[in-house]
């Protein structure tokens, strides 16, 4: 039985009876197939899996999309029930901030500053504040973030690991669609001919991940999203397995944010580089 809770009081009385390590799976709702993956591996594990489903007002800037994110609380709570969550907590902008803007908020450090962070001011922030508040108020002993959305998982984690949160952090590969692009809530404001031009961005993460050499990654990733005029590049870089600095050789990771009509896209993928490629 999945249980739905609004307030404070009612998240932790549902919490008092949960049988052992809780797990939980944060979303902002509009629920698809990525999110129901987080909450299955939550399932194999913990005997208690909690969703929160909340659009936190701090992480969006003036000019992003707050007032119009979809919000779908009886599908979502269908998709929880479906995926055997026990709890779901959908609580309002005021159960999360009972103190109206909180005047101390976490301050995301060097990493928070690099790509997402250069073009979303205040974004990390205020995502790590409400990541901070519902691990607290979920007292969740581990939590599943999707690398969908890398850079908040690589915070998330330093975060943890920086702040000694007794919580651990698990990152699940992105689920896609049969055709490549990266599942996300926001896939629904694109036209059908937007939607043709969002494949660009995991095509040319694709192709790109083909090569060894970071120059040629590079070029064949760029030039994809080049030749389709439908998308406007944010950026496309290639980082180091934790966002760090390009390795000579090993793992590293190829992310991509970019435009398509008014609505923001992001996509990474892992790769290998060889010397000498
Ligand atoms: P959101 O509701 O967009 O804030 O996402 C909630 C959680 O689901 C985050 O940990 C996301 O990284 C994760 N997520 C979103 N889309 C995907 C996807 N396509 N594959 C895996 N995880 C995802």
């Amino acid at each position: 039985m999945t249980n739905l809770v609004h307030t404070r009081a009612e998240l932790a009385a549902a919490l008092d009876a949960a049988p052992g390590e809780i797990a939980v799976v944060m979303t902002m709702g509009a629920l698809h197939e990525g999110h129901r993956r987080l909450m299955r591996v939550a399932r194999e594990r913990s005997p208690f899996v909690v969703v929160t489903i909340f659009v936190n007002p701090l992480q969006f800037g003036p000019n992003e999309d707050y007032e119009k994110y979809p919000r779908t609380l009886d599908e979502d709570l269908a998709a929880c029930r479906a995926e055997g969550a026990d709890l779901v907590f959908a609580p309002g902008r005021g159960d999360v901030y009972p103190h109206g803007q909180p005047s101390i908020t976490m301050h995301p450090g060097p990493l928070g500053e690099i790509l997402e962070g250069a073009s979303r001011p205040g974004h990390f922030s205020g995502m790590l504040t409400v990541v901070e508040k519902l691990l607290m108020l979920t007292r969740a002993g581990v939590a599943y973030f999707g690398e969908k959305d890398f850079q908040q998982l690589a915070l998330i984690r330093r975060m943890a690991r920086d702040l000694e949160l007794p919580v651990e952090i698990v990152g699940v590969p992105t689920v896609r669609e049969g055709d490549g692009l990266a599942l996300s809530s926001r896939n629904r404001y694109l036209s059908p001919d937007q939607r043709r031009s969002a494949l660009a961005l995991s095509r040319a993460l694709r192709e790109g991940a083909t090569r060894r050499d970071p120059a040629s990654v590079l070029t064949v990733a760029r030039k994809i999203l080049a030749d389709e005029p439908g998308v406007r590049v944010d950026y496309l870089e290639l980082t180091g397995p934790d966002l760090g600095p390009v390795p000579a050789e090993g793992p590293a990771r190829l992310l991509v944010a970019a435009r398509v009509g008014t609505t923001r896209l992001i996509d990474n993928v892992p790769l290998t580089l060889e010397k000498n490629a």
